[in-house]
């Protein structure tokens, strides 16, 4: 399959015709195509990753499969998702993980890579198999406990030290189980106002300072999960400046909302950890801008309506992400001027495939390299709406509020998943991974 995108503007403001041939972009002067894109006024972007998405699957598949959150991230510009852990059974053995990645492969629409538990079960008492893992077919670089901490600092030393030798990361959720019980929002003001429980930003930020003085200790690379806070920020600063191996996420949602939308008692903005202070956001803002937070993750966390429409006590953490990523980064960085288009592509492309050790993204849209490619129209503005929502479940916080930017066309190794903001069907999507495959 040959396919040219026609004028498409770089992520460096140039204009470029792109050329893709047999799943890699080759010279675009070295003749014609099958299938022309037109990308007049459009923007490409190097095919999105995301290092921290939940697809549910094996377990949970009534909020979302491998299948329906491949379909999410594709139209949400994605052609790469690291995939959580906390699945059922957990993905801390080899069968697991070769059975999501398998699943990924079979569906097409983007690349799985499934992250390994830490500990046996996410239960936090002993290692998972984790040199299984690395060496199963899944080739497992990125391991975490995401929904739960490793709190057990040797625990924590054991897996750093033990993922250094084979140069996989561990990525950390940080939150002291102690200092949140009871927690339901932030704590602060607000939470002393609506009479919930309190999640003090000092559960994250005490996590992450023994985190990177053990990283330090044992000279292993960590990875910070949707840092939140402020003071979290001020101890990631501090680490780089020691060089320290640390790299961090924030997520889109903590660089838009804060904690005043929680006064609407609607379980769509319940999350883990909780929204912030605007301080919080615009210090996160500030870090993503000067580097001290490497990366943009989703944390996409597809719940059924049961576990989000109920009383605010009883709802489930998390928000659907993969569809309204790039609008709202496009939001909250670059069109607020923080943050140019060459710079979405290292937080949301390049950056997290260095760090999760995903081959094929070093050198974005460059010859030779495998073509994975995001073609958005940034002068877009609409009303983010249901039928923006491809995966199972709908709990978004952004249905309803109008968001800038617009996902036109993925292509993922070469072959479309998403054309004129459609998604091809299941099947064409399967018989081209196939083909690329060969
Ligand atoms: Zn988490």
């Amino acid at each position: 399959m040959s396919i040219r995108i026609q004028g498409a503007r770089l992520p460096d403001g140039t204009r470029s015709d792109l050329l893709i041939e047999d799943g890699v972009f080759v010279d675009a002067l070295s003749g014609p195509a099958e299938r022309t894109i037109d990308a007049d006024g459009l923007t490409a972007l190097p095919g999105l990753v995301d290092l921290h998405t939940h697809l549910r699957e094996p377990g949970s598949e009534q909020s979302e499969t491998v299948l329906t959150g491949s379909r999410a991230a594709a139209i949400g510009g994605f052609t790469a998702v690291f995939a959580m852990a906390n699945t059922m059974p957990v993905q801390d053995t080899a069968g697991v993980v070769e059975q999501v990645l398998s699943l990924g492969e079979r569906h097409g629409y983007v690349t799985v890579r499934p992250i390994g538990a830490v500990t046996a079960g996410l239960a936090g008492e002993r290692l998972s198999e984790i040199g299984a893992m690395a060496q199963s077919r899944a080739r497992v670089r990125v391991f975490s406990d995401d929904g739960q901490c490793v709190s057990d600092p040797l625990l924590m030393r054991r897996a750093l030290e033990y993922v250094t030798t084979f140069g996989g990361v561990v990525a950390q959720h940080s939150q002291d189980p102690r200092l949140t019980v009871g927690a339901q929002m932030n704590e602060g003001a607000v939470s002393s106002e609506l009479g919930l429980g309190g999640w003090p930003s000092v559960a994250e930020e005490s996590i992450i300072a023994r985190d990177v003085l053990l990283a330090q200790h044992v000279g292993a690379r960590l990875h910070v999960c949707h840092v939140s806070t402020a003071g979290s920020v001020e101890v990631i600063r501090w680490a780089k400046a020691r060089g320290i191996a640390v790299t961090a996420e924030a997520t889109p949602h903590h660089l838009l909302l804060t904690e005043e939308l929680v006064r609407s008692y609607d379980a769509r903005y319940k999350v883990n950890p909780p929204l912030r202070r605007d301080e919080d956001v615009i210090a996160l803002r500030e870090a993503l801008a000067d580097g001290t937070i490497d990366i943009v993750a989703t944390d996409h966390a597809p719940h059924p309506h049961e576990a989000k429409e109920c009383a605010w006590d009883e709802a489930a953490n998390g928000m659907v992400g993969l569809e309204s990523a790039l609008p709202v980064v496009q939001a909250a960085m670059v069109d607020t001027g923080l943050l140019s288009w060459a710079d979405v592509a290292r937080v949301l492309s390049t950056t997290p495939a260095r760090i999760g050790l995903l081959d094929g993204y070093d050198r974005p849209l460059g010859l030779g390299a495998p073509a994975h490619v995001t073609l958005i129209d940034p002068s877009a503005n609409r009303e983010f709406a249901l039928s923006d929502l491809r995966g199972k479940s709908t709990n978004s916080p952004y249905l309803g509020r109008r968001l800038p930017g617009r996902i036109v066309t993925t292509i993922h190794h070469g072959y479309p998943t998403v054309l004129d903001g459609e998604l091809l069907d299941a099947t064409t999507v399967a018989a081209s991974a196939e083909a690329a495959r060969g």
